[in-house]
Parts: C-alpha cells; sequence; structure tokens
C-alpha cells in the first residue's frame, strides 16, 4: 500500500479528528489537543481508501505553471487568456488589448509591475461588482480591499469589511461575481449552515457549478 504522508496536524480544542486533503493533494489532520498519535494513525488508517483516492483526484486537477515572463507567454484576465508581448514603443504603462502590453522600459522588474497592474484592475473590477451586488442584496461591506492571499479568494472580517485576492481577477466573470455573492451573504450570514447556503442558492441558483469550477481550477490561479 502506498504509505500516506501527513503534511501537518493542527491540533485545537476540538472533540473529533478531521482529514482534509488539500489542493495540493498534501494530508492535513486536524485534531483534539491530547488524541494520542495511535488515535490519529487509526483514524487515517481506516480513511486510507477515500485519502487515496482523494489525493489522485487532486493530482490530476489543472496545476498552474510559474511565469517566466517570455513574449507570447498566456496570463488570464476575466477567464480570456492574452499573450504576453513586450513593447518597444515608448509606451510607460502596461495596458490589455488583445494582448497584454508590457513596455521594454519597465525591465527588469517586469514580474511586479504585471503583479501591480493586476491589482489595479482586479480592484476596478471586483469594486463595480461589488456595488451591483450590494444593490441586489441589500448588505454593503465597510469596505473592499485586494490583497495577495494566494489559498483563500474572498473573506469577510468582523468589521463588515470584504477583501478579494487580486488573483480571482483571472477566474472568469460567473466565478468571480460567485466569489463577491458569497461573501456578501457572509455580511448577514458569518457560518456555511444549511441558511447561508439557502441565501446564495436564492442570488445565484447555480452557484454549485461556479464553486465547483473554482474547486477544480483553484490552482490555475495561484500564479
Ligand atoms: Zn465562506
Amino acid at each position: 500500500m502506498t504509505e500516506i504522508l501527513i503534511e501537518n496536524v493542527i491540533r485545537s480544542r476540538r472533540r473529533t479528528i478531521a482529514l482534509i486533503v488539500t489542493p495540493d493533494a498534501h494530508l492535513i489532520v486536524r485534531a483534539p489537543l491530547r488524541a494520542p498519535d495511535a488515535v490519529i494513525e487509526a483514524a487515517i488508517r481506516e480513511k486510507s481508501g477515500w485519502i487515496l483516492k482523494k489525493i489522485c483526484e487532486m493530482k490530476k486537477r489543472p496545476q498552474a505553471v510559474p511565469h517566466s515572463y517570455g513574449e507570447g507567454e498566456i496570463f488570464w484576465f476575466l477567464g480570456r487568456p492574452y499573450p504576453l508581448h513586450i513593447a518597444d514603443d515608448g509606451g510607460t504603462t502596461i495596458r490589455r488589448t488583445d494582448r497584454l502590453v508590457v513596455p521594454r522600459t519597465i525591465r527588469p522588474d517586469i514580474p511586479r509591475a504585471i503583479r501591480h497592474w493586476y491589482m489595479e484592475e482586479a480592484a476596478k473590477e471586483i469594486r463595480s461588482r461589488c456595488m451591483w451586488f450590494s444593490m441586489m442584496t441589500g448588505y454593503s461591506p465597510t469596505g473592499i480591499r485586494i490583497t495577495n492571499a494566494t489559498q483563500r479568494w474572498g473573506s469577510c472580517n468582523h468589521r463588515g469589511g470584504l477583501n478579494f485576492s487580486w488573483r480571482l481577477i483571472q477566474a472568469p466573470l460567473s466565478i468571480v461575481d460567485y466569489v463577491i455573492v458569497h461573501e456578501h451573504v457572509h455580511l448577514r450570514q458569518p457560518d456555511h449552515s444549511k441558511r447561508f447556503w439557502e441565501k446564495v442558492e436564492g442570488l445565484m441558483p447555480d452557484y454549485r457549478k461556479r464553486r465547483e469550477w473554482l474547486r477544480e481550477n483553484e490552482r490555475l490561479l495561484r500564479i
């Protein structure tokens, strides 16, 4: 049998053991503070079939290739591919036409400049979608912040502010909208209870399909 490697054991004041296979195909164990190692090992043995299946599934999902910032390399914006073009036209700012046009003068810090561009574009797009969904839901965030998060596409803080990762803007608009609706509903319903999902479904009847897309493709967004 394939050996199952534990990436991390997180102990907390919980009563049960939970096994989580991350999108990177790592196993994380959540366990009660005083659970003996033998009990954790037994739980893993018992669920080994499920764990191996899940690891295999995660490995098959599409994976992002780190950017090398070469001519013609694809950059995603709202679900569309834009080949990178390093331009010698004397321009000073990044532009999105049918390509992502980056003036050569920005060198050597093209990665930073592109990230900065993504953040600004994400801010514009996400703020305007948030305005629309605030109107639709009647829930208004106290603020909207664009973050550099690599795992959480959206989150909601206790002061009623919403955070979104700039990386989300690489996904199609329907997926961006799903994350925005999800976080707006959290403004009233902080958990993931049945009521929470009912509210999401009321606003976005096909949310399951969008959530599934995000689960399948989230690694693509982690550039
Ligand atoms: Zn949530």
